[in-house]
């Protein structure tokens, strides 16, 4: 089962959410795997214990161009919606701006004159992390500089994918644009963590919008109950949305968390809540397989 953990916004307690479901998903036995893909500032590592093994180049393709055949009539540059390409016929000039470039492969397409070579670029790199032998934490991370996390999260959760487990967990990058889409349409359930005020009701209505869009099965589990106000709480019970689990605003979650502990290795009652959380989460998978 692919659980990806996802919020409409950085800060809600996403990543302490996927880390405490990981940790207590294996301590119940389970082979579990956990995915960062919040690839522009992946952070879970800090969180894991487990041995950094191995690394891998996530590549996109690029074009590049023939000066040979190039007879820079600039139909390419007409063709890329994206502004890559920079060419200037009076000085038979023709450049890519790498930056810009989404490997849409369309230039290639617009240039008759076969003068579009298939090339390739880094744009970001796996990490992978094993325990007793066994890979349980991959870390997908983009290069800085490019602009879409999109290559780097799918090649991330391929790896993850491929390495047997009961449970794959996802941390998803936040907000609800293309990586975050990218991120729930691989996964098989979603958990959306969210915080009790405006802002975060504000969010997890686009949030959840977009899941029913992409017809994804979800949760919500509220972070640091207590805070704020009640308004998120008649919000979930009008869009019958599931509440799945309720985490305390609590000064000592807050302290472990920073300095890199899981809680659910220290304290009694969030271990209790995360197997709870856990088994509910499973029980809507099974009902969606
Ligand atoms: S379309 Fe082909 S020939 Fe024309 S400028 Fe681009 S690469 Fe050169
Ligand atoms: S691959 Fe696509 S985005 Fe990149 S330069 Fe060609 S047309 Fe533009």
């Amino acid at each position: 089962m692919k659980i990806v953990v996802a919020s409409g916004k950085g800060g809600t307690g996403k990543t302490f959410v996927a880390t405490n479901l990981y940790e207590t998903s294996r301590n119940t036995g389970h082979a579990t795997i956990l995915a960062d893909c919040d690839a522009e500032v992946p952070n879970a590592s800090h969180f894991i214990r487990a041995e950094k093994t191995s690394q891998e180049n996530v590549t996109e393709y690029r074009p590049e161009f023939d000066a040979q055949k190039c007879t820079f009539c600039g139909k390419c540059m007409e063709y890329c919606t994206y502004n890559a390409i920079f060419c200037i016929p009076a000085q038979s000039q023709i450049r890519l701006l790498t930056h810009l470039c989404h490997g849409c492969g369309a230039c290639a397409v617009a240039c008759e004159e076969h003068a579009v070579k298939d090339g390739a670029a880094a744009v970001g790199v796996i990490t992978f992390y094993k325990k007793d032998e066994q890979t349980v934490f991959i870390e997908g991370k983009m290069k800085s500089g490019e602009i879409s996390a999109v290559p780097v999260i799918k090649q991330t959760i391929k790896r993850a994918s491929e390495v047997p487990a009961d449970y794959l967990i996802i941390d998803a990058p936040p907000g609800t644009s293309c990586p975050f889409i990218q991120t729930v349409a691989r996964a098989d359930y979603a958990v959306l963590v969210t915080e009790p005020t405006p802002f975060g009701l504000s969010d997890l209505r686009q949030a959840v919008e977009t899941l029913r869009t992409l017809k994804k099965p979800f949760g919500v589990v509220i972070n640091r109950a207590g805070l704020g106000n009640k308004e998120m709480y008649g919000y979930l019970k009008r869009e019958r949305i599931e509440l799945l689990a309720e985490i305390p605003f609590d000064k000592e979650i807050a302290r472990i968390y920073s300095t890199g502990g899981l809680v659910v290795s220290t304290d009694k009652k969030m271990e209790q809540l995360f197997k709870t959380l856990m088994e509910r989460i499973g029980e809507n998978g099974n009902s969606c397989s």
